[in-house]
């Protein structure tokens, strides 16, 4: 065949593709709007009895029962529960569920299903009045203010939906009801028991959230760095301890934890290229015991946040370079200098929305959506450990979007944002858009 044959062969051909989806997205977004809206009512009771039940992290175990004795009924095929914390005293409680359905693509749909320690206020019937004991075995309120309710009916919707047309995709269909979000932890625990080994490896990972930025029936996207790398860093400022009065004695921890404090920021503003972006933020700080003593330490906490790897080591190495200067400069001597440590195990990696991927599922939500509805939002330093699904050997492309949760014509500045004791989704838009989106999402790399 020659160039120009080929040419016109290739034309014809992408001619017909675009002309053929195009039919397709129109019956299935009818078709799948139709289903949505007879399974509403049952979906909603499910998300209003999550709302009402929710469970830490760490202990989401009635939540991963109840999702998979649903998706059960669906004829997947349900493993819980999955899941390998490095503390061996900790249950997780993952749920995976596979369906296949002949030869194609493999995806990975993924909710996060663990909830906050927050007293609730929203005042809805049904609220959440649970009490439960943490990891520290302290009894705290429990609320599901992050969404992570909405986000679970929404992947059990999505499986009503494709599980009801199986004759219209074609694939291996992974889901997963992930733990531990909000503590990091849950993704690392489900990938080291073997997700990427004793299922199929997903040529693609989709996963949504909540979002009250947006209005309902919109959803949001963000191509390429979306969310931050989060570190978190503990440092023990050590000074020599001594009587209030009787200063020159000692070497005083409080001047030189503030002095720290005020070094570190020009950690960003000084040792970062301007045009990009990190953030050091001294959280907490604590020491002394009483007005005229002298203590021997003061603690400070630390979150880090930054996009690439680059930018992180740098603030990771700049921080320790002021940290033990500012100390060395007030005469700590060298056996006291302070001892910083980073929590790698609570550590956040960035998330890297594959820009193809995104291209071409944010194409179908704008035919099946509507062009007004599906809104380009810039990146967060906010951060997510669905991140991870990415980031393994594997180099799965990942793609998180959001779904908007704000009454339609609410005043953007007075909606409680996520984490608020008054964070709610309106229930029904919320969860027929997600649905319908991340259902679109899965059948833009299944659809036949
Ligand atoms: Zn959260
Ligand atoms: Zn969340």
């Amino acid at each position: 065949m020659g160039q120009a044959d080929f040419s016109h062969f290739w034309m014809i051909s992408t001619l017909s593709l675009v002309i053929s989806l195009t039919l397709i997205s129109h019956v299935l977004a009818r078709d799948m709007k139709a289903i949505v809206d007879e399974k509403l009512p049952v979906l909603l009771e499910f998300y209003k009895d999550l709302h009402a039940s929710p469970e830490l992290s760490y202990f989401e175990k009635e939540t991963s029962e109840k999702l998979a004795k649903e998706l059960r009924k669906l004829g997947f095929e349900v493993t819980n529960p999955v899941g390998k914390y490095p503390d061996k005293s900790l249950t997780c409680y993952g749920v995976v569920t596979i369906m296949e359905n002949g030869s194609g693509p493999t995806v990975l749909v993924r909710t996060d299903i663990d909830a906050l320690p927050i007293l609730e206020k929203t005042g809805v019937p049904y609220a959440s009045k649970v009490r439960s004991t943490d990891v520290s075995q302290e009894e705290v309120p429990v609320m599901h203010a992050c969404g992570h309710d909405m986000h679970t009916a929404t992947l059990l919707g999505t499986a009503q939906l494709l599980a009801g047309m199986k004759e219209r995709w074609i694939g291996t269909l992974v889901m997963l009801g992930q733990t531990a979000e909000e503590r990091g932890g849950g993704a690392r625990a489900v990938l080291a028991d073997g997700l990427y080994e004793r299922w199929p490896v997903p040529d693609y990972a989709l996963a949504q959230h909540g979002d009250p930025d947006l209005e309902t029936g919109q959803v949001g996207y963000c191509p390429g760095w979306a969310m931050a790398n989060i570190d978190m860093i503990d440092i023990t400022i050590r000074g020599i301890g001594a009587h209030g009065a009787r200063p020159h004695q000692g070497r005083d921890p409080v001047v030189i934890a503030a002095q720290v404090i005020n070094n570190l920021q020009t950690v960003v503003s000084r040792s970062i290229d301007p045009v990009e972006t990190g953030v050091v933020t001294v959280g907490s700080i604590h020491g002394g015991s009483k007005h005229n003593i002298i203590p021997d330490e003061v603690k400070l906490q630390l979150t880090v946040r930054s996009f690439t790897d680059e930018v992180r080591a740098k603030i990771l190495e700049e921080i320790e370079r002021i940290t033990v200067n500012t100390c060395r400069a007030a005469g700590v001597p060298e056996d006291r200098l302070p001892v910083i440590h980073n929590r790698t195990e609570e550590f956040f990696p960035a998330l890297y929305n594959d820009p193809e991927l995104v291209e071409s599922t944010v194409k179908a939500f704008r035919e099946v959506l509507g062009e007004e509805n599906v809104v380009r939002q810039r990146p967060t330093t906010a951060g997510e450990d669905f991140s991870e699904f990415g980031l393994t050997e594997h180099k799965v492309p990942v793609f998180m979007f959001r779904v908007g949760t704000a009454a339609a014509g609410s005043d953007p500045s007075t909606r409680p944002g996520w984490h608020s004791p008054y964070y709610l989704p309106v229930p029904e838009p919320s969860l027929r858009t997600g649905v319908i989106a991340m259902t679109t999402a899965v059948l833009n790399l299944m659809g036949k």
